[in-house]
């Protein structure tokens, strides 16, 4: 519970908050990497798909890295590329801090995840990172609606709360993007946490005043601080 008495309700966003999303990028560059040199006979794409991500790329990368290894590449080959790139199972973790949280005393009344991104891609997150099991529910995935409701669309978050009774509760969203993340629960009542994390791909400022977060924090570590609430409180239900 929280110091108002109302059980709290935890909702996290994926990618850069749970989780390094550029980890998946390089999980992601060694899966097609490996497909073209099985295919293509094509060596060191992953390599050089890598370093122009590094650089800053973020657009159109398989072109731009099958063109450096002299590759043409058509919209077929590249559309066989990002399907690799989508379906493959990644090699990601969730970060410590994270962990720390999950499995730590300070465990709130209730978890729940909603992410953006292409379906089976995020569903392959999702089961990597275990987290049905680690005790989120309900997950959502935006994309079953498809790209329309994406954040920040409301939809997952009103489905969220409805999943919950309709006893007085504190919904809190953890996540890392302003341009996208927060217009949607600030608009429903939700109390919002920015979280930056080094490494994190997304660092814009909200557009307007409605999209910013009530308050930023750089690790789950600070997440009782950050919402004033006694660590001992969490764990009550
Ligand atoms: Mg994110």
């Amino acid at each position: 519970m929280d110091n108002s008495g109302h059980p709290l309700v935890i909702v996290c966003d994926l990618d850069d908050t749970l989780y390094l999303e550029r980890d998946y990028v390089a999980s992601g560059f060694k899966a097609v990497g490996g497909w073209a040199e099985t295919h293509l006979s094509l060596a060191n794409f992953e390599n050089v798909a890598w370093r122009l991500f590094q650089a800053g790329r973020r657009e159109r990368v398989f072109d731009a890295a099958l063109h450096e290894l002299g590759v043409a590449g058509d919209s077929d080959l590249i559309q066989q590329m990002v399907s690799v790139y989508r379906s493959h199972k990644p090699m990601i973790a969730l970060r410590d801090d994270v962990h720390h949280f999950l499995g730590g005393l300070h465990r709130p009344d209730g978890l729940a995840l909603v992410t953006d991104g292409y379906r089976e891609a995020q569903e392959n997150k999702i089961a990597a990172l275990r987290l049905g099991e680690l005790g989120f529910s309900p997950i959502v995935v935006t994309d079953i609606w498809g790209r329309d409701y994406w954040k920040p669309h409301p939809r997952a978050f009103r489905l969220i709360a409805d999943a919950f009774d309709s006893k007085p509760r504190r919904f809190v969203y953890i996540a890392d993007n302003a341009t996208k993340d927060f217009l949607a629960p600030n608009q429903l009542g939700w109390t919002t946490v920015q979280i930056t994390r080094k490494g994190g791909l997304h660092r814009s400022e909200p557009p307007t005043p409605e999209h910013a977060p009530a308050t930023r924090i750089a690790s789950f570590d600070q997440l009782p601080d950050a919402l004033g609430i006694a660590q001992s409180h969490m764990r009550e239900s």
